[in-house]
Order: structure tokens, then sequence, then C-alpha cells
């Protein structure tokens, strides 16, 4: 089953990732926790990504667009993935379908979280993600059971830099002009599947089930 997480930034696409990647066994490949983890990492593609995501920006598609042909050619990618924040423009797209191709395989589904802009912001600006195993939180929706501490491992909580109202714009006009005609994209190859993201985690995974079958 591969899958792929469509949505403005804040939707929920990673929280669902997460969830999919458990129920169905496969892995969950995000290209922004990859490049957060080379900049923690202090790597030249994290320097280089972490000047465009401080801004708001894409990071260019030459470097994210092999990083993700290789990994879906690892073994554990046999079996499908979920890609959380790729494809995010129509170059992208392409050049996956190109990659999957030539893998003789294609993409199954195409899920658009669908959440409206004035939402959007809310929930940035609570979002929480954890230093060590980058599990996500909410201080209002999707609380800690200690505050500023991880559930999963214990680390401490932060907010991301990107995540501050101003860059929260920025991202969201980029969204909509670089990232929303991959919508149409997925429609016209009949693989898109739309959920309203505006509901409770729980409700959203179960359309999410509904759609990919028990
Ligand atoms: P994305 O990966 O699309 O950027 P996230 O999955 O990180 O978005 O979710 C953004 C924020 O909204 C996080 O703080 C997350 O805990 C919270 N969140 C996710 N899904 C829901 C939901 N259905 N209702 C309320 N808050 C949610
Ligand atoms: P995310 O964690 O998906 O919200 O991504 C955080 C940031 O990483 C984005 O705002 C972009 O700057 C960058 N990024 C992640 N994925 C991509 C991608 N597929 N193409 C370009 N930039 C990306």
């Amino acid at each position: 089953m591969k899958i792929i997480m469509l949505g403005a930034p804040g939707a929920g696409k990673g929280t669902q990732a997460k969830k999919i990647a458990d129920k169905y066994q496969i892995p969950h490949i995000s290209t922004g926790d990859i490049f957060r983890a080379n900049i923690k990492n202090g790597t030249e593609l994290g320097t280089k990504a972490k000047s465009y995501m401080d801004q708001g920006l894409l990071v260019p598609d030459e470097l994210v667009v092999d990083l993700v042909a290789d990994r879906v050619k690892q073994d554990d990618c046999t079996n499908g993935y979920v890609l959380d924040g790729f494809p995010r423009t129509i170059p992208q797209a392409e050049a996956l379908d190109k990659a999957l191709e030539g893998m003789g395989t294609k993409i199954d589904y195409a899920i658009n979280v669908e959440v409206p802009d004035e939402n959007i912001i809310n929930r940035m600006s609570g979002r929480r993600a954890c230093v060590g195993c980058g599990a996500t939180y909410h201080i209002k929706y999707i609380p800690t059971k200690v505050e500023g501490i991880c559930d999963v491992c214990g680390e401490k909580l932060i907010l991301r830099d990107d995540d501050k109202p101003e860059t929260v714009k920025k991202r969201l006009d980029v969204y909509h002009e670089q990232t929303q005609p991959l919508i149409d994209y997925y429609e016209k190859a009949a693989v898109l599947k739309e959920v309203d993201g505006t509901q409770d985690m729980e409700d959203v995974f179960k359309d999410i089930v509904n759609i990919l079958g028990a």
C-alpha cells in the first residue's frame, strides 16, 4: 500500500501518517523529519535545508527528489509506505511517478486531509514536538500526560522554529501556490481521497481506515 498524505502545513498529515504506519506496518517517510534530523546532526544537507525552512519556504526540488527516490527503493518499502510532506510541488510529483514507473509500481492512495486556513494557525501555535523521538502533540487538543514532557520517550518538547505565526502565514501562502495543485494532479490520476481533518484525531483516522480497508 503506497500512500501520499496531502494537506496544508498543520492539517494533521504527520499525526495520521504515524497511525497509518503503525496499523498497516509500513514505514512513515516524512521529508520534514529527514531534514530536521539532518539539521540536528549538522550535515551539509541540513545546513542547506534550514535556510529555506526557517523562512517558511520549500527546500529546492533537487535537494529532496533523489532523497525520496532512494528511500522508497529500500527493502522495508517493499510492502508500501506512507509519504508525509512529499511531494509538495508538481515537479516532485512527476519525479516520484517516474521513479516508481521505473520500479514497475505506482501510488495507490493520495489522502487529502482538509483543514481550512483559519484553523491552521491555532494548530501550529499549539504544536509541540519531542526533541528525542519526534512525536507531536498539541497543548490543547492532544496534550501530554506531564506538561512539556514526551509521553513516549520522556524527553522535553519544543515549539518548532517554523511554527511561529509569521512563518506559518508564509508557509500557508507557499502551500496554496505550490502544493495545492497536487490535489488536481492526483484526482486526474484517480487516486485522490478526501477526509475532513477538522474532526477529532481518532475520527479522522476512522475515515482513513474506511478508505484503506481494515
Ligand atoms: P502536519 O504534519 O500536517 O504539519 P501535524 O500532524 O503535526 O500536522 O498536526 C499539527 C498540529 O495539530 C499538532 O500539534 C497536532 O498534535 C495537532 N492535530 C493533529 N490532528 C489533529 C486533530 N484532528 N484535531 C486537533 N489537533 C490535531
Ligand atoms: P514539514 O515537517 O512537512 O512541515 O516540513 C517542514 C519544512 O521542511 C517545510 O516547510 C519545507 O521547508 C521543508 N520540506 C519538507 N518536505 C519538503 C518537500 N517535499 N519539498 C520541499 N521542502 C520540504
